[in-house]
């Protein structure tokens, strides 16, 4: 314990890019619009479509901040998977504020892919915002990551539910201070 080193989140987000469009479409999803070929999709698999989307708006989030950051940063790779390490090279040396919403960007989003490829025990290894106990687990229904201690609530009295979105930006919080710790 301790010197356990977190896996990039870029690179497995990028990996598990790379597994939906292999396992769930039958052909290459490129970062760029317009030229995936609709002939060679299979009619009727509403599944693979709504992966297709998934991973083309994931791409698109991402290309989207990377160019307010970097306007100069040209066309995006023509393999999907490759826009993490894109994005990350031409943002290398952006302010703090945009480092940080790109890795909780990124961070989120492999949440995401885990989840679409069926891995909901991602949650687990966050601890909840609210109590900070170990005990999240994803509710499909919800989109969100409901924490299992009954003391903890909403404000309204309700379960305690917490978006990927949340749990990522606590995520990279809490490793900034990890960081400044250690240096
Ligand atoms: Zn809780």
């Amino acid at each position: 314990m301790g010197t356990e080193v977190e896996p990039d989140p870029a690179s497995q987000a990028a990996s598990q890019l790379r597994l939906l469009a292999q396992h769930f479409t039958q052909y290459p999803v490129t970062g760029r619009t317009g030229t995936r070929r609709a002939t060679a999709a299979t009619p009727g698999t509403p599944l693979n479509l709504t992966v297709v989307d998934h991973i083309r708006a994931s791409v698109a989030e991402v290309e989207q901040h990377t160019r307010a950051a970097a306007p100069e940063a040209g066309p995006l790779p023509a393999e999907a998977a490759a826009v993490y390490e894109w994005c990350r090279s031409h943002t290398a040396h952006a302010d703090e504020t945009v480092r940080r919403r790109r890795d909780t960007l990124i961070y989120r989003q492999q949440l995401e892919h885990a989840i679409r490829l069926g891995d909901t025990t991602v949650v687990r290894r966050h601890r909840c915002p609210g109590c900070g106990t170990v005990g999240l687990h994803w509710r499909q229904a919800m989109q969100r990551a409901v924490c299992r201690n009954q003391r903890c609530r909403a404000a309204d009295g309700g379960v305690s539910a917490w978006t990927l979105a949340h749990l990522a930006h606590e995520h990279i919080e809490a490793q900034e201070v990890r960081v400044r710790r250690a240096t």
